[in-house]
């Protein structure tokens, strides 16, 4: 993986993220303040300004850029739990120009643990940590495996998918959803369902690059 394709993953993020803005914010309206579709496509956008302005010569410093952005433009929980996880990742891939599938693994299970140091969320709170926590598990388990990024990236989709729609019957124990007690179960959780849209993004990239 190299710059140009993390770019790439970057503009397809901001691409699913306002396509299901509507229904990011139906899903956030259900449990919480009716914003979340509306604060990523702000902040995806404004990290697609903050790219072009300083182009970003490495997947890590790009993913840097995305993470501070994301804190800075972004408000409500979602923000700073998604900033902490592209900068983790950032960090984690330093400045090398070619990333391989088990460097990217390493760098989401960077981010994974950073949304979780910040957020103390665990898995079954209803949180994009019901999301992400199983996609970085997928991905690890095929880079050990010996599996492709391609591979690696569809089946940690797969269980990103699986993940958010498990956080339906769940009661919500963090966050905003978690004020409204026994009233939140039955929804899907927001931040979930975008953590699944933000990866299956990465397999569009990756399946557009390899063919
Ligand atoms: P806010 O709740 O401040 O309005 P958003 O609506 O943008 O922020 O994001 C809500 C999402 O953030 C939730 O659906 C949930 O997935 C995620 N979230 C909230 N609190 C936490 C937390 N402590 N840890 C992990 N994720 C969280
Ligand atoms: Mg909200």
């Amino acid at each position: 993986m190299d710059t140009k394709l993390i770019r790439a993953w970057l503009t397809e993020c901001a691409r699913v993220v306002e396509a299901n803005r509507d229904h990011l914010t139906a899903l956030d309206a259900a449990i919480g303040d009716a914003d979340h579709g509306v604060n990523l496509t702000r902040g995806f956008a404004a990290a697609q300004a903050a790219v072009a302005e300083r182009q970003p010569d490495s997947p890590g410093q790009l993913l840097t850029t995305v993470g501070n952005t994301l804190v800075s433009k972004v408000g409500g929980a979602a923000g700073p739990l998604y900033g902490t996880a592209f900068r983790r990742a950032g960090k984690a891939l330093g400045s090398e120009p070619e990333v391989s599938a088990a460097e990217f693994g390493d760098a989401l299970e960077a981010a994974a643990a950073g949304v979780r140091e910040l957020g103390a969320a665990a898995l079954g709170d209803k949180t994009m940590v019901d999301a992400l926590a199983p996609a970085v598990e997928a991905f690890q388990a095929a880079v050990r495996a010996g599996e492709s990024m391609d591979r690696a990236a569809l089946a940690a989709a797969e269980a990103a998918e699986s993940g958010a729609e498990a956080t339906i019957p769940m009661q919500a124990q963090r966050g905003r959803a978690s004020y409204l007690g026994a009233r939140s179960v039955g929804h899907q959780d927001p931040g979930a369902t975008s953590t699944a849209l933000l990866i299956r993004a990465l397999v569009t990239v990756v399946d557009a690059d390899s063919t």
